[in-house]
């Protein structure tokens, strides 16, 4: 589904990712975990195409991303969903207007073929009843599940999270995760930067474990949470156990 070939990335003096390769298979969920500043996001976002790698490949479904092929890029990041810990919704837009931009302007669906979508996965998420609403007038955790609706509502192949539960209160952050875990069970193939180590072991199937902007770690779930191979993903695990 993804494949991450050699990427390295660097920001002015930081040496963010160093040679990351990585492999994702169809129906597969991985949650990305690391300390901060170890490159969750930068790698999450070079695959998403929000940042350039200076060196590397990364090929969706076995073909390569590639920014000189404009319309084919293009078309290649629109299977891509992305949830960012901020929601980024449209503040001057309904919940359902920010559900249906898309569809209509980037894949010209027609207003009602995108309200029909849009609606179905309001429905999902259990916010049907909030279409008519501005993003100010919700919880975060409806936000973020409004976020996730959105993100749906383009057909993506693969859902790329960025700690979607990092900027929720305590109370909110099941709801996000219960919606996960329902795309996790029927199927979707994901990417999650987390801090819930909870759902990374439970709903995951693989850890890949980030320090440093290097691979440290790539394993079953249960095997990175029972058996962890390295110091730092020891030491890391016994911080946040
Ligand atoms: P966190 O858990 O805090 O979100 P992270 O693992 O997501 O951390 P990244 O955001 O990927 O880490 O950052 C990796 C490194 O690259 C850090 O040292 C960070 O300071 C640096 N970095 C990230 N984005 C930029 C940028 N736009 N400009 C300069 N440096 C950056
Ligand atoms: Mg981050």
């Amino acid at each position: 589904m993804i494949k991450v070939e050699h990427v390295s990335k660097k920001f002015k003096h930081t040496q963010a990712l160093k040679d990351v390769s990585l492999e994702v298979k169809q129906g597969e969920i991985v949650s990305l975990i690391g300390p901060s500043g170890s490159g969750k996001s930068t790698l999450l976002r070079c695959i998403h195409g929000l940042e350039v790698p200076e060196s590397g490949k990364i090929y969706l479904e076995g073909e390569l991303m590639d920014r000189h092929d404009p319309v084919k890029y293009r078309a290649q990041r629109n299977k891509m969903g992305f949830v960012f810990q901020h929601f980024n919704l449209f503040p001057n837009m309904t919940v359902l207007q920010n559900c249906t931009l898309a569809p209509i302007q980037v894949l010209n669906q027609s207003e009602s073929e995108a309200e029909a979508t849009a609606m179905r996965y309001l429905n999902r998420v259990g916010l049907a009843e909030k279409r008519d609403e501005y993003p100010n007038k919700l919880s975060g955790g409806q936000k973020q599940r409004v976020a996730i609706a959105r993100a749906l509502c383009m057909s993506p192949e693969i859902m790329l999270f960025d700690e979607p539960t990092s900027a929720l209160d305590p109370e909110m952050i099941k709801e996000v995760l219960d919606v996960m875990g329902d795309l996790a069970k029927e199927g979707m193939t994901m990417i999650v930067v987390t801090h819930e180590m909870g759902f990374a072991h439970k709903v995951g199937n693989r850890v890949v474990f980030l320090d440093q902007g290097v691979i440290m770690e790539d394993a079953p779930s249960e095997q990175f949470f029972t058996d962890p191979q390295s110091e730092r993903a020891k030491d890391f695990l016994s911080k946040v156990l």
